[in-house]
């Protein structure tokens, strides 16, 4: 444990010499993880920043106190919420992010050829800069030249554009702050105005264990919205409950071309996961389908 030397925040502990992250979003679970080391830690406009090397998933964002994407986990995450939609689209050649400021879902994006425009719209500039800094092994140290960073509010960005882009992808964090609207059937009408004729979305909509109520009003926007929806989850385990659950709709019918043009360097998704990851468990069949 070296940088200790500002304050701790709430959330943050030492415990017989050692170090500890306590996630105290929820009442009546707290998850916490072993620290060996503050690598960033500031106070934006928007939200506390941290960037910390903990034992068991190696360095992490933290955002106000949660844990947001690690070293171990966060391809797993961006590989999922960023091939899945570009797999089913045909031709996909603009692609707007929203959220994302970790840079891990841009990095995917970056890797298909044929996409000439990825805008990254993140309200806080300041997760960019220290993933870019600090949390390579998520952000890739991206400098595509494709990519263009918008440091604004999601929402009213989306409102300003009609028509406009092949794909969209909400990686939002959780529905609270300036996060909450993202959740809301507002934003994603405002979502479907902005794509194109043969555009599609996907959101982050939580976990199905946890969450049942936002994924089940995610889903039930989304497939008021939308002639295509369609639910499909991965694990990702420093997110609580490990299921993790993503959305998708489309204004084009979800089929699979015979020969996906997945990357080869992915370390989660492959075929058969893409194939897959819409088989729903029975609990979820029963709530949503
Ligand atoms: N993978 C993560 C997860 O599911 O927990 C979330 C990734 S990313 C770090 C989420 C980002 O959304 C944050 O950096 C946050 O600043 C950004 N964000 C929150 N509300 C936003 C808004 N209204 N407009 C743009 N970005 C927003």
């Amino acid at each position: 444990m070296k940088h200790v030397s500002k304050p701790l925040p709430p959330y943050m502990k030492t415990e017989n010499g050692e170090l500890w992250l306590t996630e105290d979003d929820r009442e009546n679970l707290k998850i916490s993880y072993r620290i060996k080391d503050i690598i960033f830690s500031e106070q934006s406009p928007f939200q506390h920043v941290m960037i910390l090397d903990s034992y068991d998933f190696g360095r992490m964002l933290v955002l106000d106190g949660v844990v947001q994407t690690t070293s171990i986990d966060g391809h797993i995450y961006n590989e999922m919420i960023s091939h899945v939609p570009l797999q089913f689209h045909p031709a996909p050649k603009k692609v707007l992010i929203i959220g994302g400021g970790d840079c891990g879902a841009a990095r995917e994006v970056a890797k298909y050829e044929q996409v000439e425009e990825i805008h990254l719209v993140e309200i806080d500039e300041m997760v960019v800069t220290s993933c870019k800094n600090y949390l390579p092994d998520v952000s890739g140290n991206l400098s595509d030249p494709r990519v263009r960073y918008v440091y604004t509010d999601g929402v009213a960005f989306v409102k300003e554009h009609v028509n406009t882009y092949d794909v969209i992808i909400i990686d939002s964090s959780d529905p609270v702050g300036p996060a909450k609207e993202l959740f809301s059937y507002d934003f994603y009408a405002s979502v479907r105005r902005a794509l194109k004729e043969d555009g599609l979305m996907v959101c982050q909509s939580q976990s199905p264990i946890f969450h049942m109520d936002v994924l089940k009003q995610t889903y039930a926007n989304i497939c008021q919205l939308f002639p295509y929806a369609s639910i499909y989850t991965a694990t990702v385990p420093t997110y609580p409950g490990g299921l993790w659950s993503f959305t998708i709709g489309a204004n084009i019918p979800l089929s699979l071309p015979e020969t996906t043009s997945l990357p080869s360097d992915t370390k989660y998704i492959n075929e058969a996961v893409l194939k897959q990851c819409f088989q729903l468990p029975q609990f979820m069949r029963k709530e949503l389908v």
